[in-house]
């Protein structure tokens, strides 16, 4: 699998991107006319630490517009058409083109073995490929007996390898990072994923370090199934609320033991 940024480059990217996401910030809160502000902005006449602050803050708190001014198009190859599926159920903010199994004759179409099956039971293992295998054979003759492709492709298995261009403005790009990035996602869109992010690093690390995933800017995990807490980058938010209960328990009881009002045992109401 392999993913290449095709656009920005860097040059671009250090040129443009942070000045725009800049200009659409500072117009929010400024006397001045966007086109003044990206000039500035552009010329050097902003530090590149002012401006990064202002974006990360801006972000930061949720104003997610400005980031829906740049975009990042990706060449997506040879990934399963098993993540396909899983990409492009993202809708806001993203466009994809995907190779068609109609107008694409596969002679030797290539196939994904997972690391699971590929490393597994030996047995199990060739049974996997003779499966898969069959199944491609089975395309090539439906084909050669004048099966048209999109009625053939019928007998693809999941593992069939894919291509695709994706553009993903800057809030759709951390929204789904957000998603695949965590390690509740699946590890093949995961690892499209962490290669995205490492894409994006090399044009911009600033950039590219919103990239992460959802529980980084949350602060805390929102996966159900993590309320067991296996995955420890951050702590659940059963845990955090949990805490957060135990701290207000505690100190409304140092309260009543001073006292205070609001403290257990009291109305709590000023005299
Ligand atoms: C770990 C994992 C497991 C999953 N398992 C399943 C599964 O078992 N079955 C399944 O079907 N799917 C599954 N999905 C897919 C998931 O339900 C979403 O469809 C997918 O992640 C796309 O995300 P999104 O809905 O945030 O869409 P995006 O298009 O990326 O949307 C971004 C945001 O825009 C807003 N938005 C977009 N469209 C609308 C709209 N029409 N109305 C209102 N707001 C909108 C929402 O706030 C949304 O979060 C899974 C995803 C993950 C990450």
């Amino acid at each position: 699998m392999t993913a290449a940024l095709l656009f920005p480059d860097r040059e671009i990217a250090e040129r443009y991107y942070v000045p725009l996401v800049y200009t659409a910030c500072r117009t929010c809160y400024s006397e001045l006319e966007p086109q003044e502000i990206f000039r500035r902005a552009a010329a050097g006449e902003v530090s590149p630490a002012a401006m990064q602050r202002l974006i990360a803050n801006v972000v930061g708190s949720g104003h997610g517009s400005t980031i829906e001014h740049i975009v990042f198009t990706f060449a997506i190859s040879g990934v399963s058409r098993t993540l396909s599926h899983q990409l492009v159920r993202h809708r806001a903010g993203v466009a994809f083109d995907q190779q068609s199994q109609r107008y694409v004759k596969f002679k030797d179409a290539a196939t994904m073995l997972p690391a699971t099956i590929a490393e597994g039971d030996p047995a199990l293992r060739e049974r996997f490929e003779d499966q898969v295998d069959g199944a491609l054979e089975l395309y090539g003759d439906l084909v050669d007996a004048g099966v048209p492709g999109e009625d053939a492709r019928f007998v693809f298995p999941n593992a069939t390898r894919t291509n695709l261009v994706m553009t993903a403005n800057l809030r759709a790009l951390i929204h789904m990072s957000g998603l695949r990035l965590c390690t509740m996602a699946q590890w093949e869109i995961r690892r499209l994923f962490q290669l995205i992010r490492h894409e994006v690093f090399g044009v911009s690390p600033f950039l590219g370090s919103f990239l992460a995933p959802k529980c980084v800017p949350l602060g805390y995990c929102d996966e159900f199934n993590n309320r067991d807490g296996h995955c420890p980058i951050r702590p659940h938010r059963d845990e955090v609320l949990g805490a957060w209960a135990a701290q207000r328990a505690a100190a409304k009881a140092a309260g009543a033991e001073r006292g205070e009002p609001g403290g257990s045992g009291e109305s709590g109401e000023a005299d």
